[in-house]
């Protein structure tokens, strides 16, 4: 499945998830006792790296927490069961000594797995990391972050699968492709590769075992396709492609600046979506009016230390710069589900359900440092603040109290404040759609996560590659979610805008003027396609559309009826390729 587009010819670079490859070997008697030391060697490295880490933690101002983990790590390094087990397997089956210690690991995991107390089952994934940990100075290896450390710039990335933050570090590094074996559209690792402009390959099964480091690789992210060890004709084929697609986005491009208005009149506001500060001139440079989504857990989640206020501070305040005149709509932390701190909090523990706008509710430290910091950026632009996954009214009480706190305190310090600033919600729950109204009432305006919101709606994981072909966009009840949402933000008489990927999908932008969106956010990529379609289209015809699929029932005769009315329409634009789901799904 292509989920970031772009065709790149490169040479794979493999990033092996496993934190080290574990021989596995039968060793002689006479090297048994020389093995066990070997155990007890790695271990005490072990702990010279547990004592090097709390040095520089207390040094740098670690917290209480930081050194009690780091304290029972130690105790767990020398758990009688995790050595005494190993220990016997190498004794009684001859094993060596990675392999001892991943079994007695495999063992101990199983354990933990059957506990039915959350709490004592979670403190399995610290001996995971204790494991981890031994197996590494066992095998004289450093790991994962030095596999990072070691892909050159150019190089697809071929992985079994990234966490967003291991992609933000690969990303870093200025690599052309990524090939993953798992992945889905709407995954956080997908956003990060289009808003890097990455072109990325997801869900291929079997391409870490087929992929070695160094293969030559095509990678077309537009089509989903990925050639190993191409042709000389093959490859070919994909540089005229490239060179094509490369041609139909400069033409595009050269219409940017024009606004998104329709054949009769109607102007829909197109804004862009930033995942890194850094990125904010590419929005302005596809032709898009601003930012309509800064996610700024990206500044929190690939480091180990956190941005205080100062430099959120810095960073919101040259977002701002940089997008002025235009407005930028900056979402507070939605931290939680793929998107980790890798730093733990005193005593709150982020669970599934335990995210975004809850978590910080639970952790006013993180979150009033954050909205410190964008309050006082507030004086430097036309700042938005967009509140996520929201789902109850009290949410809404909360957060508002806490940013009146919060201001008060900054103007009692002498600090400049703007004096209004636009809050808005996030609809990205349906709980929250079905109290669209209450919550317009309370708004300046609304914006729907749609990646969300369909994942709730229709129950399926938007990581789940297992259910890929169930995320219908055009599903009825995301439809009506979408529509009263529309309903309830006109009736109060506040802007509406979707931010999440259904925006970017030039397929479905007819449908969504015709539901009353007045705003679309999306990444900069997409801006000069969407904008186009919607400059050739009419809301007439639009709601002529709207009219036709209400009166279907089957989601995926919907999809059909969209996809090819629009690829009918817009032959030169829109291509079936550019799908959200894979076609073989519906
Ligand atoms: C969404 O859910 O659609 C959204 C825009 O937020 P995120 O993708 O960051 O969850
Ligand atoms: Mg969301």
């Amino acid at each position: 499945m292509g989920v970031a587009p772009g065709i790149v010819l490169g040479t794979a670079a493999r990033v092996d998830r496993s934190p080290v490859p574990i021989e596995h070997v039968h060793l002689p008697q006479s090297l048994l006792e020389s093995e066990v030391s070997r155990l007890y060697e790695a271990v005490e490295r072990a702990e010279a790296s547990i004592d090097q880490l709390e040095a520089s933690l207390e040094s740098g101002g670690g917290t209480g927490e930081h050194l009690g983990i780091l304290g029972a790590h130690r105790v767990m390094l020398r758990d009688p069961m995790l050595l005494g087990e190993s220990e016997r397997h190498i004794r009684q089956q001859a094993m060596n000594a990675e392999w001892a210690v991943s079994e007695t690991l495999a063992h101990i995991g199983e354990i933990f797995a059957h506990i039915e107390d959350p709490f004592f089952r979670e403190r399995g994934s610290d001996v995971e990391h204790v494991g981890d940990l031994l197996l590494r100075m066992l095998s004289g290896e450093d790991g994962y972050d030095n596999a990072i450390e070691d892909i050159s710039k150019g190089a697809v990335v071929v992985a079994d699968g990234l966490s967003p933050a291991e992609a933000l570090a690969v990303a870093r590094r200025s690599v052309s492709a990524f090939v993953l074996e798992h992945g889905t559209v709407t995954s956080h690792t997908a956003i990060v590769a289009r808003s890097m402009n990455i072109p990325a390959v997801v869900a291929v099964p079997g391409v870490t075992e087929h992929i070695g480091e160094g293969d030559r690789i095509i990678v077309d992210g537009d089509e989903g396709e990925i050639i190993i060890s191409p042709s000389r004709e093959e490859e070919l084929v994909y540089a005229r492609r490239e060179r094509r697609q490369r041609a139909f986005k400069r033409a595009l491009r050269q219409n940017r600046s024009k606004p998104a208005t329709t054949t009769d009149g109607h102007e829909v506001i197109i804004r862009g979506n930033l995942d890194f500060a850094s990125d904010v001139s590419r929005i302005g440079d596809a032709g898009g009016q601003g930012v309509g989504l800064f996610r700024t857990e990206f500044l929190f989640i690939d480091r180990t230390d956190l941005p205080d206020e100062e430099e959120q501070l810095d960073i919101y305040t040259r977002v701002l710069h940089a997008a002025s005149p235009h407005a930028v709509t900056i979402r507070t932390l939605d931290l939680g589900g793929d998107k980790q701190l890798r730093t733990e909090r005193d005593g709150i523990v982020m669970s599934p359900g335990l995210r975004a706008i809850r978590y910080c509710l639970r952790d006013r430290v993180l979150f009033d440092a954050q909205l410190r910091a964008l309050l006082r950026a507030s004086v430097h632009g036309e700042l938005r603040l967009l509140i996520p996954f929201v789902t109850s009214m009290s949410e809404v009480r909360r957060v508002k109290r806490a940013i009146s706190e919060v201001r008060e305190k900054l103007v009692a310090e002498g600090h400049a404040v703007a004096d209004d600033i636009p809050l808005g919600f996030m609809v990205e729950v349906p709980g929250a759609a079905l109290i669209a109204e209450s919550l317009a009432a309370e708004a300046d305006f609304l914006s729907v996560g749609t990646n969300d919101l369909i994942q709730y709606t229709l129950a399926i994981a938007r990581d789940d590659e297992g259910v890929t072909g169930l995320y219908q966009p055009l599903h009825p009840a995301v439809m009506r979610l979408l529509e009263m949402t529309t309903r309830a933000a006109h009736a109060a008489e506040v802007p509406v805008s979707i931010c999440g990927e259904m925006a970017a999908d030039p397929r479905y932008a007819l449908v969504l003027l015709a539901l009353g969106f007045n705003e679309l956010s999306m990444t900069a990529s997409a801006i000069p396609l969407v904008k186009e379609v919607i400059r050739r289209s009419s809301k007439e015809e639009s709601l002529a559309l709207l009219e036709h699929i209400r009166g279907m029932t089957h989601a995926t005769e919907i999809a059909d009826h969209v996809d090819s009315l629009m690829i009918d329409r817009f032959s030169d634009i829109v291509r079936p390729s550019m799908r959200s789901a894979p076609r073989s799904a519906r």
